[in-house]
């Protein structure tokens, strides 16, 4: 098990950030953290890197304790903070040679800041002032900065965000193929990226974890009290006879001929629709369960 928080608590003076915090994230997956603002994401990454202490419970990377073999951890974790502080008057090759410094990677630290800046795509920026580059590339140095020493651990707080939608992409795709042989948590408002990048997702409200799950299960997280399915028929039908079908609580036209029903979970609408179809010389083109969306699971959540 790659990380292990356990029962975590974070006081900031008398405000709770993190209330009793527990789970694993596993080597090799990317994990999305996400969470309102003020959730407590970026305290818990915070804690994870070192960055802060918190105030009571365990975080084990690797099978090591993050206060007893500190220097150990850090090693082993590449860290984009939210909002990456840099110093705009540093070149960008400059800001590399500093932090392979902090490292101490030695006599190959330029293979690794040319390999860094290849794999970052900031070739063409490599001789600019950080002052000089667009966000997008700042993200890029940003994450060229928490690779240089090939971590096995990447937490990344988001690191999309402020970014347009090309920009998006490509850090995304980044993201995706560094991660391929990491261990990566990465926290992120952007429901599609964590549906695009992420094998779990973690969703953490007022302090406390409400949900973590595979993505392809995360629609089993909160009980529905009503179930949606999608009808196509082959021809038009009216909404009036299409709501008075049995158990039905509610009809929305959402393309030609095709229909969402709404019912409770506790009754099977799919016969009645069947016989609805019969009854009025219709034909059944496909019928779909709707399963609730990560999004959907996180207004609930959360809200
Ligand atoms: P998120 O990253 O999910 O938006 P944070 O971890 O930044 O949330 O913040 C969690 C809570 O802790 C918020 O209520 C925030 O105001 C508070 N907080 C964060 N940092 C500090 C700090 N240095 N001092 C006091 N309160 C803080
Ligand atoms: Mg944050």
């Amino acid at each position: 098990m790659s990380i292990i928080v356990k029962n975590v608590v974070k006081f900031y003076g008398k405000q709770k950030a993190l209330d009793d915090v527990s789970f694993t994230i596993d080597e090799g997956k990317i994990v999305g953290f996400l969470g309102p603002n003020g959730a407590g994401k970026s305290t818990m990454m915070k804690i994870i890197t070192g960055f802060i202490s918190k105030t009571s419970g365990e975080v084990l990377v690797n099978d090591m304790d993050i206060d007893e073999q500190s220097l150990g951890v850090r090693r082993i974790i590449g860290y984009l903070p939210e909002n990456n502080p840099l110093n705009l008057e540093m070149y960008v090759r400059e800001y590399l040679l500093f932090v392979a410094g902090i490292y101490k990677l030695g006599k190959n630290k330029d293979d690794k800041i040319n390999e860094m800046i290849e794999l970052t795509g900031l070739t063409p920026e490599q001789n600019k002032k950080i002052g000089e580059l667009s966000k997008g590339f700042r993200q890029r140095l940003g994450l060229a900065q928490a690779l240089l020493h090939d971590p096995e651990v990447l937490i990344l707080d988001e690191p999309t965000s402020g970014l347009d939608p090309n920009q998006i992409i490509e850090i995304r795709d980044l993201i995706q193929r560094v991660g391929k042989k990491k261990t990566v948590m990465l926290s992120t408002h952007i429901m599609q990226e964590v549906e695009a990048i992420c094998d779990e997702v973690i969703i953490i409200n007022q302090g406390k974890i409400v949900a973590k799950e595979k993505i392809e299960n995360i629609h089993s997280v909160v009980e529905e009290k009503t179930q949606t399915i999608i009808v196509e028929f082959d021809k038009t039908v009216s909404q009036e006879m299409l709501v008075k079908i049995k158990g039905v609580q509610k009809v929305v036209g959402i393309d030609k001929n095709k229909w969402l029903f709404e019912a409770p979970v506790s009754e099977d609408i799919r016969p009645e629709i069947f016989n609805f179809a019969v009854k009025n010389n219709l034909t059944v083109l496909s019928q779909q369960k709707k399963e609730m969306s990560l999004e959907e699971v996180f207004q609930q959540l959360t809200k």
